[in-house]
């Protein structure tokens, strides 16, 4: 548990909003904090299910950190990359904002587990410029399942660059999260992001719109957000704004060696 915010999408940070000013656990920007022995052992559980289901789920590690934030105690990645290892049917998305550590930091713990996939988040252009090909580099280096890029909350357009796309591109917009309002996504970042994942051949997933959703996807009421170009959003609720695109969701799962079925 704990971080230090070190990027525009990190201002609305989750983590941040729950683990420090709702619950008081951690102090961000301070000193990272282990979670509990049962936390630890949920893998193990989850190994046994999909032993007997044989499938391959997917798990999303260290919601309340940065897996690569190199002011964690280098042993606790250790004994994560080892969990890891002890649970070879789960699928783990290790997602940074940090993707210049990802090498420097699984060699440290004895290289990235053969089950791990790696994945950066990408909210604006500058992002894909300086992150995606870090995660590149990483991806050659360090061999993992597939790469992923999280565009949520996506702040701004992006053209990624053909040499540096990910296997897999997931957009959201952004949510309220304690004090922190969020910004409205205009609905032609997501469509440009499912074209571009669509013309390389990369799964596309759509997780959510936010709390803002354009006025031509969903009717109703509620505070409007006019872009320059006259594009406009409203502001209904992330619970309302749902999770379509032009009426349709995208729910693709990248491919990968080994694979089974899979659970998100
Ligand atoms: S990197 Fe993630 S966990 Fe860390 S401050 Fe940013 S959003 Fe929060």
């Amino acid at each position: 548990m704990g971080c230090t915010k070190v990027s525009p999408a990190c201002d609305g940070c989750y983590a941040e909003a729950l683990m420090d000013k709702r619950y008081g656990k951690v102090q961000w920007g301070g000193e990272r904090k282990r979670t509990g022995a049962s936390t630890w052992h949920d893998p193990v559980r989850w190994q046994r299910h999909a032993e007997k289901d044989g499938d391959r789920p997917f798990v999303f590690c260290a919601s309340l950190a940065d897996i690569f934030d190199n002011q964690v105690p280098p042993e606790w990645r250790a004994d994560a990359f080892a969990v890891m290892r002890a649970t070879p049917s789960l699928v783990y998305l290790l997602l940074t904002k940090r993707p210049q550590n990802i090498v420097k930091l699984s060699d440290a713990a004895g290289g990235l587990p053969a089950n791990a996939a790696l994945g950066t988040t990408v909210e604006d252009q500058k992002r894909a410029d300086i992150n995606l090909p870090a995660l590149e580099g990483a991806r050659i280096e360090t061999n993992p399942l597939f790469t992923f890029g999280s565009f949520e909350p996506l702040l701004g357009p992006v053209i990624i660059p053909p040499a540096f796309m990910p296997d897999w591109i997931i957009t959201g917009g952004e949510t309220d999260q304690g004090g922190h309002k969020a910004r409205p996504t205009h609905p032609d970042w997501f469509r440009d992001l499912r074209d571009q994942a669509a013309a390389a051949g990369s799964a596309y997933h759509h997780k959510q719109n936010g709390e803002w959703v354009s006025v031509s996807e969903v009717a109703g009421p509620g505070a409007h957000y006019t872009f320059p170009d006259g594009a406009t959003v409203r502001r209904i609720g992330k619970k309302l704004s749902g999770r379509t695109v032009d009426g349709i969701e995208h729910n693709a799962f990248p491919t990968f060696a080994n694979m089974e079925t899979h659970h998100a």
